[in-house]
């Protein structure tokens, strides 16, 4: 058995792999950059390695670095999580050479899947049903386009270098291809550094159902059955489970027949997820899917698995790496109940998923009730580095029913404050009707989103909770209250006062008279209300509002007060006097790109009502993302460029229009 490992990766998926190492008394090393070097998976490994700056590309993609950090660490294998250089067949190697075990399968079988076109024109050739399309060497825009119509409209043009939903654009009339080729392209030569696209078939209602395979030294290859990943937005997974819903036993048969096919024509040995599209417009038929691409890693949903087979995936991997035999013969898998994982991610989805960052002022997850495997606590930050996951959590019940059900209760208990999450959206999503049936397939969210990004309006018990909170009513009597003393409030004093709260970019003047240090009036949109302490205990508190009582949890963060109530988290800011207010720009109604880079993301469209300091434009430039932010109160009136375009400096992104009054 393996020895000593190092953890080629950050955040819960570092995290995952040392818990599995610690159980099986195998030493683990990690490493970290300098904004996670207080980070969890640093904490929790025997040994940790800095490698450099923040930016991935100075820290977690120096394969060198890490490599000689495994080697002065007597490290005997190296392990690359996902994302990274997980797929990165020179790393592969070049740990290989090194006289270091790579966990995962070689650096050819890297290669060979490496690439969409190569990896689709290898699976046909091994008898696995690819997706019909183009994936030709002709790579000039005529010759494209005729293949388009060829294959027949819709289309997906695809990177063939592609990765995480990017350079994918649909195309669903010829008079829009050229466009989207050439977008595509320009995405992908940023992304990848590789340009070239192929162009595939959209499948209709698709569903995305992949297969867990594994495969060891002797070329024996088994499957660990199917993960449903449909639930996406961008291309991107947001909740999946196992098994599929609606899988029947001759699907299953085809698909993992067809995986395991695909597995063995590139010798694979380890673990690897090949995933296929499914055409689920009349059910889940055998002759209705197709291969899309072989994920050469652990996936990030490998838990659900994990779950209905009570087996530990990154074991399997350590024992196929250290040279063992698959575990279990492919009849001695076990499957037991259902599996969901969501990926709680620190975003607005109110704003167009915009990413936030920010410290995570008060994190509470569901442990108790749910296995939730994350890789920050309470008090870290979010930077802008990296991947914003906060966490995943993964509910087991005997029936799909039962784990949908697990799965609403553990967002109901899942609290982030210090920054947005997207918990509110995964309960609404889980609260879908179609989602609850198993009528599941990858347009379900974009069709729904308008419903399921909706931010519920505070109720008159988040007001009544946040001046409380604003007042110190919640807090210990015997402590002396900078906050209490900065508002120059007199406990016990009847006087009339005003509270400014904040609260989705609107700032109210709250009226508010004290008959004690836990009873008071105040008045909310014209209305006047009691409120009254009921019970405190930690963020825990009961207020009794005009005779109701209301429980919640209520966090006070800095000049932010955060009411968690009703599944829903309602921030409120307290003006601080000191400031200007949060930096936007100029009060220029052409909004310039200040300097070159990547447009990743324009939360807003022509016509659209937004406040001063709302993000209009979030760019990557430098490695890093810039918000650009709605100069005054206004409409939107052009918008001159698309996610995923690169500009130049002082490019002219957007301009703005004042509200008439
Ligand atoms: P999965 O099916 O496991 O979600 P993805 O391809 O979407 O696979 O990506 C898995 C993880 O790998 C993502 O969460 C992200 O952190 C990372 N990742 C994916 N693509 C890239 C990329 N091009 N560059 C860096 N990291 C990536
Ligand atoms: P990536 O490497 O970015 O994960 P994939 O090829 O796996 O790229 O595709 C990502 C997602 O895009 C799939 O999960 C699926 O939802 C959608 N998709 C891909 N190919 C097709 C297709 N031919 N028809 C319909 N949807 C597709
Ligand atoms: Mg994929």
């Amino acid at each position: 058995m393996l020895k000593r490992v190092l953890i080629a990766n950050r955040g819960e998926i570092a995290c995952r792999i040392i818990r599995t190492c610690r159980r099986m008394a195998i030493e683990t090393v990690a490493v970290y950059s300098d904004a996670d070097a207080n980070a969890l998976h640093v904490a929790m490994a025997d040994d940790a390695v800095r490698l450099g700056p923040p930016p991935a590309t100075e820290s977690y993609l120096r394969g060198d670095l890490i490599i000689e950090a495994a080697q002065a660490m007597a490290a005997d294998a190296v392990h690359p999580g996902y994302g990274f250089l997980s797929e990165n067949p020179d790393f592969a190697e070049a740990v290989t050479e090194a006289g270091l075990i790579f966990v995962g399968p070689s650096a050819d079988a890297i290669r060979a899947m490496g690439l969409k076109d190569r990896a689709k024109a290898l699976m046909a050739e091994a008898g696995v049903p690819v997706v019909p399309g183009y994936l030709g060497d002709d790579q000039t825009p005529e010759v494209m386009a005729a293949q388009a119509n060829d294959i027949g409209y819709p289309v997906l043009i695809k990177a063939r270098a592609g990765g995480g939903g990017k350079g994918m654009r649909r195309v669903d009339n010829p008079d829009d291809f050229a466009d989207a080729l050439e977008s595509a392209r320009r995405e992908a030569e940023s992304s990848f550094g590789d340009g070239r696209c192929l162009i595939e078939k959209w499948i209709a209602t698709p569903r995305h159902i992949e297969m867990q395979v594994f495969g060891d030294a002797d070329r024996n290859v088994i499957h660990l059955f199917e993960r449903d990943c449909s639930l996406q937005r961008r291309h991107q997974k947001v909740i999946e489970e196992a098994p599929a819903p609606g899988m029947t036993a001759a699907m299953r048969q085809a698909m993992g027949d067809a995986a395991v096919k695909g597995a063995e024509a590139v010798g694979y040995q380890g673990a690897a997820t090949v995933e296929f599209i499914v055409d689920a417009s009349d059910g889940l038929r055998p002759d209705r899917f197709w291969f899309m691409e072989m994920n050469t890693r652990l996936q990030v949903e490998h838990p659900v698995t994990e779950m209905i087979t009570g087996l530990d995936l990154v074991e399997w991997q350590l024992r196929i790496a250290a040279g063992e035999p698959l575990p279990l013969s492919q009849e001695d898998v076990p499957l037991n109940g259902w599996a969901f994982e969501a990926r709680v991610y620190a975003e607005d989805a109110g704003k167009g998923f915009l990413p936030t960052t920010g410290r995570l002022d008060y994190l509470s997850l569901p442990e108790d009730i749910a296995r939730v495997d994350s890789g920050v606590r309470q008090g870290d930050v979010i930077a802008p580095f990296y991947d914003p996951m906060i966490a995943k959590i993964i509910v087991h019940g005997d029936s799909r029913t039962e784990a949908l059900n697990a799965m609403r209760t553990a967002l109901s208990q899942s609290f982030v404050a210090g920054t947005v999450a997207n918990v509110a959206f995964l309960a609404a999503l889980c609260a879908d009707d179609a989602f609850a049936s198993g009528q599941v397939d990858t347009g379900l969210i974009e069709r729904n989103l308008d419903r399921l990004v909706q931010t519920p309006e505070a109720p008159t018990a988040a007001y009544a909770l946040a001046v409380m909170a604003a007042l110190g009513c919640f807090e210990p009597h015997n402590r002396a209250d900078p906050w209490v003393t900065l508002t120059g409030w007199r406990q016990w004093s009847r006087e009339r006062q005003t509270i400014d709260l904040s609260h989705n970019g609107v700032t109210e003047a709250i009226p508010v008279t004290c008959d004690s240090d836990s009873k008071l009036s105040f008045e909310h949109a014209g209305i006047a209300h009691a409120v009254e302490v009921r019970q405190v205990d930690g963020v825990h508190t009961v207020i009794v509002l005009d005779g109701k009582e209301v429980g919640a949890r209520v966090v006070r963060h800095g000049r932010n007060i955060t009411v968690f109530l009703g599944g829903a988290a309602h921030v409120f800011t307290r003006p601080d006097p000191l400031d200007g207010g949060e930096q936007v720009m100029a009060g220029d109604d052409r909004v310039l790109a200040p300097m070159p880079g990547l447009i990743k993301l324009v939360p807003v469209a022509p016509g659209a009502c937004v406040r001063r300091g709302e993000p209009l434009v979030v760019m990557e430039a430098m490695k890093m993302e810039h918000t650009l932010r709605a100069p005054f109160d206004g409409t939107v009136a052009e918008v001159l460029v698309g996610e995923g375009e690169q500009v130049a400096a002082d490019r002219l992104l957007l301009v703005m229009e004042t509200q008439d009054p």
